[in-house]
C-alpha cells in the first residue's frame, strides 16, 4: 500500500467508540501532497465545526509527507486535531520513527474519531489494528515508564513508534503533549488532552514494508545531492555540535532572550545556561530522528545522588534544547543548569508542553508579586529562580489539587481571564510564546501564524536579519509568503531545519524519480491552496484575527531596535486582515 509519490492515498480510519477500523484508498487527495495540506482535507471532512475539542466529535489526524522515508530529513509527522487550548484548530509536529512506522505500515494518513468507554492503546501492525485494554495502564502519569511497559508487551522493536501520554494528558491539562519514541514530542496546543478525553493512552505503529522509486538511478543521484548539502552546510553542522541551544547567548546579546515573564530580554546568567556551556558540562549524547544525519537533538546526563547514601546514584538522560532552555530557565530565572534539566524531567515525566508551562509559571509568578492572586491559591511562594518551587508547581499543575491549578491547567490566557494580569500574560492566538523578544516582526509572526507558532513563518529570524524595519505592508507579505512555503514543507514533511536543504529546486526534482513531475511555481502554487485552506478552516472553527490579544507587557522593554511599536503593529494587522481575510 502507501501510494507515497502515486496519485493515491491510502488513509487508515480507526473508530474508537465502535472498536472499528476501515481503510480507504483515496485518488482525490492527490494534489494536497501529503503532511498538513493532507491534514487540512481530512479535518473538513471529518470535524464538525461546533466540536467540543474535549467531546467524542473532535478528530485526530496524523498525516506524513510522500518523501517518508525515501529522502534525509523528511522525518516529521503532521498530528492536526481541534485544540483544547485555543479552542481552534491544533497542529503539531514530530520527529523520532513515527513518520517512518506510518509510511512503512503502508498509510499517508491516520484518522482517528469518536471516545473509547474504557482505556485503550491502539497498535497499528500494518495492516491490522488492534484495540487492546489499557486499564492498568491508566493512572501512570509518567510517559516514560508508559513508553517502557509498552515496548516489553508489544513486538516490532526497531521499526516500531510508540506515541503516548503522560498524567497530564489523562487528567485534561489544555497544554498537555504526546510523546513519541523517549525524545520527541507533539507538544503544543494540547494533543496530548484530546488522547487523554478519548481514553487512548497510546498509539503503537509497526511499519514492515518498503517501497521502490520508479527510477533507481535518478533517485541515487537526488539522494546523494540532498544527502551532501545536508551534511556539508554551516546550518546543519551548528545544529549537531551545540544543537538549537546555540542560540541562547547570541539572542541574550540582542536582547531578545524573554527573562523572568519578560521583565527583561536579557539574562545576566546566560553564561551559566548557555548551548556552550550544556555541551562541555552536561552533553552526554547527540540522536537522531530517523533517516536523518544531522542528529541535533542533545541528550544531557544528569546524576541524582540519594539523600542519605552520598555514593548511591542514578543518572537521567534529559534531551534539551533552546526553547526548553528559554521557558524553563531564563523565563522563569532559573541560572541552574541541574535546576533546568530537572524542571525539564518533571515535565517530560507528565507529559506536559514545556514553553507553555514556563509561560503559566512565570505569569503565577508574576501575578503573584502583584497580589493578583495570593499564596493561598498558589500553595507554594513561587519566586524566579527557586526551581523547587517550580518543581512542586509543575506537580500541582498535574494534580490540580485546588481551583488556582485547574484554571492554571487550562493554560494563561483562560487563567487571566479569571484572576486579571492579562497585560503580562503572555499568550498570542491562545498559544504560549515561543523565546524570541527580537522585535515586531516576531510578535506580528506569531498572532498571524496559523499555528500561532514562531514556526509558522520565522518573525523571530527576520527580525534578525532586517538593518530597518520594513513598511508594515511589506512585512505582512514576507511573512505570509514565508508561510506559505511552509505549507510545502509540513506537506512533504521535512524537518524547518533542512529548510535551507530543500529549496523549491531540491523538491521539484526529488519528485522526478518517482514518476512525478511538479515544477517549483506549481509548488508555490500548492502551497498558497494549502495556506487558504487552512486559514478557511481556521475561519470556520470561530478564528478571528480582529479579536486578538496582544500582552501590554511586550512594548514595555526593550528589544534591540528599542520599544516595539504598537502603531506599527496595529497597521501591519490591519493590512493582514484586508489583504488576507477580507475583514
Ligand atoms: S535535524 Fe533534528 S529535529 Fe530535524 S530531523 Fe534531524 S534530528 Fe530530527
Amino acid at each position: 500500500m502507501n501510494s507515497g509519490f502515486a496519485d493515491r492515498k491510502y488513509i487508515l480510519n480507526i473508530d474508537l467508540s465502535s472498536y472499528s477500523y476501515s481503510v480507504e484508498e483515496r485518488d482525490d487527495l492527490s494534489e494536497q501532497i501529503g503532511g498538513t495540506g493532507l491534514a487540512v482535507e481530512l479535518m473538513k471532512e471529518n470535524l464538525k465545526p461546533s466540536a467540543d475539542p474535549l467531546s467524542e466529535e473532535n478528530v485526530i489526524v496524523f498525516a506524513i509527507g510522500p518523501f517518508t522515508p525515501a529522502y534525509p530529513l523528511a522525518s516529521k509527522t503532521v498530528a492536526m486535531f481541534k485544540s483544547p487550548l485555543t479552542g481552534n484548530l491544533g497542529e503539531s509536529h514530530a520527529g523520532g520513527r513515527s513518520a517512518t512506522s506510518i509510511a512503512n505500515a503502508g498509510y499517508d494518513a491516520i484518522v482517528i474519531r469518536g471516545r473509547s468507554e474504557k482505556p485503550v492503546y491502539i497498535v497499528v501492525d500494518n495492516e491490522r489494528v488492534h484495540f487492546r485494554d489499557a486499564r492498568v495502564l491508566w493512572g501512570i502519569e509518567d510517559s516514560l515508564i508508559t513508553g517502557r511497559i509498552i515496548a516489553e508487551r508489544e513486538k516490532g522493536r526497531g521499526i516500531r513508534s510508540i506515541m503516548r501520554i503522560g498524567g497530564a494528558g489523562e487528567r485534561l491539562v489544555r497544554f498537555a503533549g504526546v510523546m513519541t519514541e523517549t525524545y520527541r514530542h507533539f507538544g503544543r496546543l494540547g494533543l496530548g488532552a484530546v488522547f487523554g478525553s478519548k481514553k487512548l493512552k497510546a498509539i503503537v505503529i509497526i511499519g514492515r514494508g518498503s517501497r521502490e522509486p520508479l527510477d533507481a538511478k535518478k533517485y541515487r543521484e537526488v539522494y546523494d545531492e540532498i544527502f551532501r548539502i545536508a551534511t556539508t552546510s554551516d546550518a546543519m553542522k551548528k545544529y549537531h555540535l551545540i544543537g538549537t541551544p546555540v542560540n541562547v547567548a547570541p539572542l541574550n546579546e540582542l536582547r531578545a532572550l524573554p527573562t523572568r515573564n519578560l521583565e527583561s530580554g536579557f539574562f545576566e546568567m546566560t553564561e551559566e545556561i548557555s548551548g556552550e556551556a550544556f555541551a562541555e558540562n552536561n552533553l552526554a549524547r547527540r540522536i537522531a530522528c530517523n533517516h536523518c544525519p544531522t542528529a541535533c537533538i542533545h541528550i544531557a546526563a544528569l546524576k541524582e545522588v540519594y539523600e542519605d547514601e552520598p555514593y548511591f546514584f542514578k543518572t537521567i538522560m534529559i534531551s534539551y534544547d533552546y526553547e526548553l532552555i528559554y521557558s524553563l530557565g531564563s523565563m522563569l530565572g532559573v541560572g541552574e543548569r541541574d535546576g533546568i534539566l530537572k524542571l525539564i524531567h518533571r515535565v517530560e515525566t507528565y507529559g506536559l508542553d514545556a514553553m507553555s508551562t514556563g509561560v503559566v509559571l512565570s505569569w503565577a509568578t508574576e501575578a503573584l508579586k502583584k497580589r493578583v492572586i495570593t499564596e493561598k491559591d498558589t500553595i507554594i511562594p513561587l519566586d524566579f529562580g527557586d526551581y523547587k518551587g517550580y518543581l512542586k508547581a509543575i506537580d500541582y499543575i498535574y494534580l490540580q489539587p485546588n481551583e488556582f491549578y485547574r484554571n492554571l491547567a487550562l493554560g494563561v490566557e483562560k487563567a487571566a481571564e479569571i484572576y486579571g494580569g492579562e497585560e503580562y500574560a503572555l499568550s498570542f492566538g491562545g498559544n504560549e510564546m515561543a523565546g524570541y523578544h527580537t522585535g515586531e516582526a516576531a510578535y506580528i509572526g506569531y498572532l498571524i501564524g496559523l499555528r500561532h507558532s514562531h514556526l509558522d513563518n520565522a518573525g523571530y529570524s527576520i527580525d534578525q536579519k532586517l538593518r530597518e524595519r520594513l513598511p508594515p505592508e511589506e512585512l505582512i507579505d514576507l511573512l505570509v509568503k514565508e508561510e506559505i512555503w511552509r505549507q510545502i514543507l509540513s506537506s512533504l514533511v521535512v524537518c524547518f531545519f533542512a529548510r535551507g536543504v530543500y529549496t523549491p529546486e531540491v523538491v521539484s526534482k526529488a519528485f522526478e524519480p518517482f514518476g512525478v513531475e511538479i515544477s517549483e511555481e506549481e509548488l508555490i502554487k500548492r502551497g498558497e491552496r494549502i495556506y487558504r485552506e487552512k486559514l478557511k478552516l481556521k475561519t470556520n472553527l470561530g478564528y478571528r484575527a480582529d479579536k486578538l490579544r496582544i500582552p501590554e507587557k511586550i512594548f514595555n522593554i526593550e528589544s534591540f531596535r528599542g520599544k516595539l511599536n504598537k502603531n506599527y503593529i496595529s497597521e501591519a494587522l490591519s493590512y493582514y486582515r484586508r489583504k488576507y481575510l477580507s475583514i
